[in-house]
């Protein structure tokens, strides 16, 4: 715990994964002194005052960020509009108003023009995450040496600014500033496509009529398996981050698709030399993963050997 908390009162909206993952991660790390949390669904309330990661619980918007100096949106992305709307008239003056939506152009456009003049919009987007939804699924470890990205307008106040990196530090993040653009262009490659690829894979597998389901199951392999993770990802998320950022994945699924014609084709006429270099230009994308610290090396994603 260090210092004084960077924020007196933090009000989450939205407390599944990640919104209760920051309120968990905020008192580890005493980055606020108090946690308000609203969320839309009256059971996540119930369950998370089970859970008790925060210190009052909302069923509207306006009481859980009246008073707040951090207000952080951890809805699905497609609700921030409205969300930024309720909020407006309860925001004190000189709070600072977040996000850690998954895309970054969208959250400006919807929310944007609903915070009042003399509070501080800067979206932001902690890149970490599971599978899994919900507020049992969220833990304090979360953002632990993960990148955080701010995405600040070019005219944002320095102090909020520092504050709210200040914050995801506490939270156990590295912070980094990017236009909101470019990083809705680097999550499509890293996250948004990858995602969308692992959809369609086991989509497709489900819909083989020749391999029935309980094959597909049962001689699952580590590749596929692998997709089956990421495809069970939250529906209502995923749906809105490609809704939301759709150019960028139009672009980049754009290029997958000639790159995927040229491997088509590799295979076709037996060119192993070609498929050889591209394999094992990716084998080194993989260890620079390893070596920046952003995955384990250990074999199989570190699993137990006997349950894999
Ligand atoms: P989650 O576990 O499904 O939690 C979202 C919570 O928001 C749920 O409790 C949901 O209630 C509630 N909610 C839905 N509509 C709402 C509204 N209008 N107002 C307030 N609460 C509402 O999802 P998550 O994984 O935490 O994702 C939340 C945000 O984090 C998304 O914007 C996503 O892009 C971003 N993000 C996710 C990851 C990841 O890996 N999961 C990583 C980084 C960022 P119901 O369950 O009843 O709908």
């Amino acid at each position: 715990m260090s210092g004084e908390p960077v924020f007196d009162k933090l009000a989450l909206l939205g407390i599944g994964l990640i919104g209760s993952s920051v309120a968990r991660a905020a008192r580890r790390g005493n980055a606020a002194a108090t946690i308000a949390a609203y969320d839309s669904s009256k059971d996540v309330l119930a369950r998370a005052a089970a859970l008790g990661f925060a210190d009052s619980l909302h069923e509207d918007v306006a009481g859980a960020v009246r008073g707040a100096d951090l207000v952080i949106m951890a809805a699905p992305v497609g609700a921030y509009g409205e969300l930024a709307k309720a909020m407006a008239p309860a925001l004190k003056p000189g709070a600072v108003v977040s996000d850690v939506g998954s895309v970054k152009s969208a959250v400006l456009r919807d929310a944007g023009p609903h915070i009042p003049p003399g509070v501080h919009f800067i979206p932001a987007h902690p890149i970490s995450g599971t599978e899994q939804s919900g507020p049992e699924a969220g833990f304090a470890e979360l953002f632990d040496n993960r990148w955080c990205i701010v995405t600040p307008p070019q005219d944002a106040d320095a102090d909020a600014l520092e504050r709210l990196k200040e914050f995801w530090r506490r939270l156990g993040s590295q912070v980094e500033a990017m236009d909101p653009h470019h990083h809705d262009l680097v999550l499509a490659i890293t996250s948004h496509v990858p995602h969308l690829i692992a959809y369609n894979i086991v989509g497709t597998a489900d819909d083989l009529s020749s391999v029935t389901k309980s094959e597909v199951i049962k001689y699952s392999a580590g590749g596929f398996r692998d997709f089956t993770r990421i495809a069970a990802s939250d529906p209502t998320m995923w749906r809105d981050v490609f809704l939301n950022n759709k150019e960028a994945v139009l672009e980049v699924l754009g290029r997958f698709s000639e790159d995927l014609s040229a491997l088509q084709r590799a295979i076709r006429w037996g060119d192993g030399d070609a498929l050889f270099n591209l394999f094992t230009r990716t084998r080194a994308i993989r260890r620079g993963i390893i070596d920046a610290g952003q995955d384990s090396a250990a074999p199989n994603f570190g699993r137990d050997p006997k349950k894999s």
